[in-house]
């Protein structure tokens, strides 16, 4: 391994990059010889071996010969020179052109098996080779790296710059992996695995190699991550406090369900943080209607018990009424004072809740980004939640945060964020994660409709409305526009109109309404004052129905799977049979996955394997993860090795000398600053 630093040498010292291609490499990232050596292939062209008649004009070509003409060389002006020579293959025979090789001529006698690589043009019927093999290749292909390149930086360029420093340098690239794993997996060194990874010979070597710089880079980030989450425990600078645990018991008596066993293992997870001195950073995962909220609201009475205040963030004014409504229930009968703080509140109630907040005569609060706002302040905040986090930027969490002293803190998180990158992005955080559901739960019939079969989904809903179910109906746009022809909330209420007459009670709600005119409809539908509830997107996440049966979502290819998976999580939250229709004309492969799945951790990996993360992270999140080799989703058994193994590493107190394991420490410190 490499010791100290690392490579001093600049990329301006390597043979062959001058001012121009250094700024050309510069502008697409690479400013170090660390960075041009680790500048991977995206992709690799595997030429195979081939005859003079199968190859298209101008197409590339890897052919065995003989050398049947002395070369013909030719030198023009600064070192340009060309070798022309005739090469007789099993196909015929052809000129073969080679610029810059004047070198090779004297071994290329008459008679000689070669083997030469380039593009072939057929009206000359001559090679301009890039490469000349003297010894003839023994395997029938050749694997060449595809670079991401720029206008004016060739791929040959680059292949070029990347050879000559890794033979100039290539012994000063620091390695990641320290000694003992490198023995472990019996892994080839970093110089060699960055040689091969640029000039691979056979399939099996290149996978060899491009597992051990993938487990390398997940070493890395690992480390990093686990030392982060490591630190966060030492430093003890959590809230210590005691809590009544019989008192909780009682409380847990009242809820009218028995709660699940992942729910009762979370709130012991939470309770047990809250106690401890360090600070809890936990992330609460369950897939949509698994019952979060209930275990939220047991920690806040814990966090209430021990002497602090609680605030509770929801992405939207409905969810967070919701909630508000649903803790007041759930606290009857206590002392507890609880607000609700959202961007509709009046001004004279919300300066009454700022100063509540300020004396501590307030205990819990729950509302919107207008708990961030700048003119509030606590008291003795002590446990910060986020609902449905992924709606929250980073900035707008740690503002919540920031509002304590080192509150405790839980997110809550439907799980559009696949297993897999949790863990890398949420890797310094505790994770519990509710995997049963509530008892009497059935999963929801999922069907895709055609536009024009809307009749059968008329009936499907009549059915349910008959049985005195309730229906969400979504429509991607609120009212018309002139380019575009989806359907609007405003068209399907004048449909469900002319379908249902005056059987049923039919309203809408949309997210450009005003927060008390949105309750209201909120509030209704809840008591079933409203039957058929046409609305946006704005049911997506939390609300709480249980007697609403049927969800018919029209223009669905219109919506992520992840989206459709939380507006189908509306319905279902009963002990009623629940339905699910999806109406489109398009794109239905993809929507029948939801036919399929009703697991939203596999919904959300197959969403990510369709649309990418782009949408399922905000873009600060997803740079944190960019890797140069390895795919959080392609290589996840590689990740789960790598944060074993450098877990084992951190916690290994032989090692803490170990030069690599300082350098690790030290660039997240200073990163971190
Ligand atoms: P989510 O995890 O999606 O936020 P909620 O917390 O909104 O889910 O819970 C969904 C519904 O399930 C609510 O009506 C809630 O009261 C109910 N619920 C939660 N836990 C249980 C349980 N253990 N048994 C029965 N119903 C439950
Ligand atoms: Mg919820």
């Amino acid at each position: 391994m490499q010791e100290g630093s690392g490579c001093v040498a600049e990329l301006k010292d390597v043979k062959g990059i001058g001012p121009k291609s250094l700024s050309l490499l510069n502008k697409i990232g690479i400013n170090t010889i660390e960075d041009l050596v680790t500048h991977y292939p995206f992709r690799y062209d595997i030429l195979e071996r081939n005859d003079l008649t199968k190859i298209e004009d101008g197409e590339k070509i890897i052919i065995d010969g003989k050398v049947e003409s002395v070369p013909i060389l030719m030198r023009f002006k600064q070192g340009l020179n060309k070798m022309n020579f005739r090469l007789v293959t099993q196909s015929g025979v052809v000129g073969v052109s080679i610029f810059n090789r004047a070198f090779l001529k004297n071994q290329l006698s008459v008679g000689t098996g070669i083997t030469v690589i380039g593009k072939l043009d057929k009206s000359k019927n001559v090679i301009t080779a890039s490469e000349i093999k003297m010894d003839l290749l023994s395997n029938s292909v050749k694997i060449e790296p595809v670079y991401h390149c720029t206008s004016g930086l060739t791929n040959k360029n680059m292949s070029t710059y990347i050879n000559m420093a890794l033979l100039m340098y290539g012994k000063t690239i620091p390695d990641y992996i320290p000694e003992e794993y490198i023995e472990k997996y019996n892994f080839l060194n970093k110089k060699t695995s960055l040689n091969v990874i640029h000039n691979p010979s056979t399939a099996d070597k290149l996978k060899e190699v491009t597992i051990r710089l993938k487990y390398e880079e997940l070493f890395e980030f690992m480390f990093k991550i686990n030392y982060l989450k490591q630190l966060n425990k030492i430093k003890n600078n959590g809230l210590e406090r005691v809590i009544d645990h019989a008192e909780i018991e009682k409380f847990m008596k009242k809820i009218p369900f028995d709660l699940t066993n992942d729910q009762k293992k979370a709130v012991d997870e939470i309770i047990t943080d809250l106690e401890a001195p360090h600070r809890m950073n936990r992330l609460l995962q369950g897939d949509v209607g698994s019952g979060k909220t209930i275990v939220s609201f047991i920690g806040m009475y814990a966090n209430y018990l021990s002497g602090y205040q609680s605030a509770l963030m929801a992405p939207t004014e409905i969810l967070a009424t919701q909630h508000y409504n649903n803790l007041v229930e759930f606290l009857k009968g206590t002392k507890v004072k609880v607000a609700l703080l959202t961007g509709s509140t009046p001004k004279k109630e919300k300066t009454e809740i700022y100063n509540g907040l300020k004396e501590g005569s307030i205990h819990m609060v729950i509302g919107t980004h207008a708990l961030i706002q700048d003119e509030v302040d606590y008291y003795n905040l002590g446990l910060v939640i986020t609902d449905e986090q992924h709606r929250f930027g980073v900035h707008q969490r740690a503002n919540l945060q920031n509002k304590g002293k080192t509150p405790d803190v839980l997110y809550m998180s439907a799980t559009p964020i696949p297993r897999t990158y949790a863990l890398t992005i949420f890797g310094d955080m505790d994770v519990s994660t509710i995997k049963e559901r509530p008892k009497g739960r059935q999963k929801i019939d999922t069907v895709v409709k055609k536009t024009s079969e809307i009749k059968e989904v008329l009936e499907l809903m009549y059915k349910e409305l008959k049985e005195g179910h309730q229906v969400y109906v979504i429509a991607p746009l609120i009212e018309e526009s002139e380019n575009s022809d989806l359907t609007t909330v405003n068209e399907l209420k004048d449909q469900m109109k002319l379908a249902f007459k005056d059987l049923y009670k039919i309203d809408i709600v949309h997210g450009k309404m005003a927060g008390g005119a949105k309750d209201i409809i909120m509030e209704q539908f809840k008591e079933n004052k409203v039957q058929i509830l046409i609305s946006t997107t704005v049911v997506e996440v939390g609300v709480d129905v249980p007697n609403a049966t049927t969800m018919v979502i029209f223009d669905a290819d219109r919506f992520g799977l992840s989206t459709l998976h939380q507006l189908r999580g509306r319905v279902g939250r009963g002990t009623s049979k629940s339905q699910c229709i999806l109406i489109s004309d398009s794109d239905t492969e993809r929507l029948k996955i939801m036919e399929r799945e009703d697991d939203g951790f596999i919904i959300s990996e197959e969403d990510f394997k369709l649309r990418g993360h782009g949408d399922l992270f905000g873009t600060k999140q997803s740079g944190d993860m960019s890797f140069k080799i390895a795919s959080i989703k392609n290589d996840y058994k590689i990740l789960l090795q790598a944060k074993k193994d450098s877990k084992e590493y951190l916690l290994n107190k032989e090692t803490d000398q170990d030069e690599l394991k300082i350098k690790l420490i030290h660039s997240i410190s200073t990163k971190e600053s």
